[in-house]
């Protein structure tokens, strides 16, 4: 068993501000938000980082961008755009050791990223 705090969201043993669900992911609202909007998307399977991804993944993985892509929609945030980032380990800053893209919307973004 390994002591996941995106798992415990998904089991609703955390609370969060869920903001999309299916059978393969769930979205929330990031706890400290960098933009206006910023979400979580994360798989319902706990994988550790993008490195631990398998090829039967990829299609729960590629699931994530099809997500972030309709609840962009839904919030009229699509046509404006929005920031797809997955950090993995250190030097990227990951935090939070269950695969998650974030999306980032409401505001102009900066390039390059910090
Ligand atoms: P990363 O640095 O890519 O691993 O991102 C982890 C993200 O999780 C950060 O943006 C945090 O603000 C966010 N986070 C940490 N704890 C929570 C929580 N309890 N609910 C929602 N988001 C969280
Ligand atoms: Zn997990």
């Amino acid at each position: 068993m390994v002591d996941c705090l995106f798992c415990k969201i998904r089991d609703g043993q955390i609370p969060a501000k869920v903001v999309y669900r299916d059978d393969r992911c769930l979205a929330f609202e990031d706890i400290h938000p960098q933009a206006p909007t910023h979400l979580l998307f994360i798989p319902l399977d706990h994988i550790e980082t993008v490195n631990h991804i398998t090829a039967a993944e990829a299609e729960r993985i590629g699931h994530l961008f099809v997500a972030a892509a309709k609840v962009a929609r839904e919030r009229g945030q699509a046509e404006s755009g929005y920031r797809l980032v997955a950090n993995c380990n250190r030097d990227a800053g990951q935090l939070v050791f269950h695969i998650h893209l974030h999306m980032l919307a409401g505001r102009r973004m900066t390039w390059p990223p910090g």
